[in-house]
């Protein structure tokens, strides 16, 4: 199924997996009455190595080193240990509902007959492939091309991509109006560079999970391929080589004027003869389409081609294992555990699949998740945080503004707009305002799997109905019970959800200099998005449109080349090296918002909030530990490769060790000299906002 909702760009994280926390509760009860701690844990650090050469090994060791690996986790961190807590508080919640007696059609109802079908493994594995046959039914039926169309209609209505993709976001022309977008999609390995230069052991490994994973789908039976599983999964792997060939590079993606493509509906549909565009408009999306944001033209023209060109059995194979695919990880045991073998142990380095209590909680949250993030936020999440926070997101604010203004290489002209966009800049902490209603949504206690489709469409539906209709501001992009961040380039705001909003993240408890070091830096991370090399592209109301004059333009592209050239260079595994390109926004993001973080921290201390010295570092110093505490972690080298392929952010480690030589703070804190290994000379750090 496909949860993600595409154009949450600039995320903090990268959407991920998560785990609890333990280290900050005991601090918290030693800490006697209203005395603020230090809210720096010594046993995290790992001080037999010096900060000045190793400043993630300094400040992070400890913990590395106390956490092994959980079997279930390709990357364990600090803040999966937060997710971690965050879905024991979810499962409390849940499980709690699920054993009441609960009014049909309440939301209580629907979150615990959801979960109980979950739970229910003999349903489950009695029930095999029975929820996914209808729909390979109707793809074996197909007999041309001729029915792709409808085909496409009807699986795109249930979530699954083959193909491309579509939604509803706002124009880039008009920041206002939501405007129906498609874009290029269904790729099983999720990459195109998987395809295009296969590693043996990951080409071998997907395509024994897909002949497997055919076996155990009635898919064979229906087309007459039984014994010819292993076919079927060569046919597809040549059909997802052939659209990798035509899939738009993911650094191309990343550009906003490049993909402002939007089309009259007409002119949209002259790109596809094979399928009916303007029918298949007509029946995704309720209101008329007048226009689309065509996620490329030259893809789909392509895309047109290799259609007209593919024997049907292909096409309908590679269908029908987008289904089986997306299905696999909610059916029987055997399903799960060939998906898993594949997904979870070769392409990401895990040992065990996750407890299903875990996998369920993570499932009815994420398809639920205004329904449990209302209760979340009721049982969880204190009022105070969010005065808080709103206090930290102004001075954050103020810091970013003077930070601006100081700026020696640019011009007043695109400094004036720079201080509108901020000052414009939307901000939202803990939960939304308002509710989505989820009273059309029906959860039965038939089958998980139906539920989960049930729930797919109806969030379908949701988001394609808002196509033709302005943009509501008050809308969020995360539900609240998410460990993570966002900024949204067309809203032009930043969002905080409140389970972000706890250890290490933020400490109500701790003194304000880990505080900025940690959720500060968060909250300039997200502002500095807004100026990164893709949202400095956007204006203040969201708009595509080019606010810099050229010289200012010139000189941001030749001070950001310093980054990409920068972790060009860090190999993270050997013979494999970052991707400076791919992670700039990211980089630019880390780089922004610690100095406009620590600019922040300055100022705290002028108000006395901050203690100079506390467990032997001074303020500055455990600003820096507290951010590099947040990306300690332990990950494996399978995950170190995949992400290294597919995630905008740089890899934990190098959060810490390949951003920080640019931080001028950083280098004075440790007071690091020429010859340290975190050195860089003033002339080489990186200095863009
Ligand atoms: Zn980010």
């Amino acid at each position: 199924m496909n949860y993600k909702s595409i154009f949450k760009m600039g995320t903090f994280l990268f959407a991920s997996c998560l785990i609890v926390s333990g280290c900050h509760n005991k601090q918290k009860e030693e800490t006697p009455s209203k005395e603020l701690a230090s809210g720096i844990v010594l046993d995290n650090l790992d001080t037999t190595v010096s900060p000045k050469d190793d400043f993630y090994q300094f400040a992070c060791g400890g913990w590395v080193k106390n956490h092994p690996l959980p079997a279930e986790y390709s990357r364990y961190g600090s803040f999966d240990q937060l997710g971690e807590s965050t879905e024991k508080q979810l499962n409390k919640l849940i499980t709690d509902i699920a054993q009441q007696s609960n009014d049909a059609g309440s939301i209580a109802q629907k979150i615990g007959d959801f979960y109980n079908c979950g739970m229910d493994t003999q349903t489950i594995n009695e029930q095999g492939d029975q929820p996914i046959r209808p729909v390979l039914q109707k793809i074996a039926d197909v007999k041309s091309n001729k029915e792709l169309t409808d085909l496409l209609i009807e699986l795109h209505s249930e979530g699954y991509y083959p193909f491309f993709d579509i939604f509803g976001e706002a124009s880039p022309n008009n920041s206002a109006l939501t405007i129906a977008w498609l874009s290029q999609n269904g790729l099983g390995l999720g990459e195109r560079d998987y395809y295009l230069s296969p590693d043996p052991k990951i080409k071998a490994g997907y395509l024994e999970m897909m002949e497997k994973t055919f076996e155990l789908s009635n898919y064979g039976e229906m087309t007459n391929n039984v014994g010819k599983e292993k076919a079927l999964a060569n046919k597809v792997w040549n059909l997802e080589t052939a659209l990798a060939k035509i899939f738009i590079d993911k650094n191309e993606l990343r550009d906003p004027v490049k993909t402002n493509n939007v089309l009259a509906i007409d002119d949209a549909a002259k790109l596809m003869t094979v399928v009916d565009l303007k029918k298949y408009m007509e029946q995704m999306v309720p209101n008329k389409v007048e226009e689309v944001n065509v996620v490329l033209s030259s893809y789909f023209t392509a895309l047109n081609k290799l259609l007209a060109t593919q024997d049907i059995n292909t096409i309908k194979a590679y269908l029908a294992w987008n289904v089986i695919n997306e299905a696999a990880p909610y059916l029987s045991d055997d399903f799960v555990d060939a998906n898993f073998g594949f997904y979870g142990k070769v392409l990401s380095g895990k040992e065990e699949n996750r407890e299903r209590w875990k996998r369920v909680i993570n499932t009815v949250s994420s398809l639920l998740g205004e329904p449990v993030g209302q209760l979340y936020v009721e049982k969880y999440f204190p009022s105070e945080a969010k005065e808080r926070m709103l206090t930290l997101v102004d001075n954050l604010k103020i810091a970013l503004g003077e930070r601006i203004a100081n700026l020696d290489w640019m011009s007043p002209a695109t400094k004036d707009k720079a201080k509108e966009k901020l000052d414009a800049m939307i901000v939202k902490i803990g939960y939304p305002e308002k509710w989505r209603d989820y009273s059309g949504l029906q959860i039965q206690s038939d089958s998980y799997y139906a539920n989960i489709v049930r729930a797919t469409r109806f969030e379908i539906q949701y988001q394609l109905s808002k196509i033709g209709k302005p943009v509501d501001p008050t809308e969020w992009l995360m539900s609240p019970q998410t460990v993570n961040a966002y900024y949204n380039p067309t809203t032009n705001e930043i969002c905080f959800p409140a389970a972000i909003l706890q250890p290490p993240f933020f400490d109500m408890n701790a003194d304000d200099a880990v505080n900025y070091g940690a959720i500060g830096v968060v909250i300039g991370h997200e502002m500095t998005h807004g100026f990164d090399d893709q949202g400095r592209q956007y204006d203040k109301m969201g708009n595509v449109n080019d606010w810099w004059t050229e010289e200012d333009s010139k000189k941001f592209t030749e001070r950001t080349q310093v980054l990409v050239d920068h972790f060009n260079k860090i190999e993270v595994l050997p013979g494999t090296f970052a991707n400076g390109r791919f992670t700039l926004g990211e980089n630019i993001a880390d780089n922004g918002g610690l100095n406009t973080s620590f600019v922040a921290l300055q100022h705290a201390k002028t108000q006395g909030t901050v203690q100079e010295n506390m467990d032997g570092f001074t303020a500055n110093q455990r600003f820096f530990i507290a951010y590099a505490g947040v990306w300690a972690n332990n990950i494996r080298d399978e995950e170190i490769a995949r992400r290294t392929m597919t995630d905008p952010h740089s890899l934990g480690k190098w959060r810490v060790n390949g951003t920080l030589p640019h931080i001028d703070g950083f280098i004075e804190a440790f007071d690091i000299q020429p010859g340290d290994k975190m050195y860089l000379a003033p002339e080489q750090r990186a200095r863009i906002w």
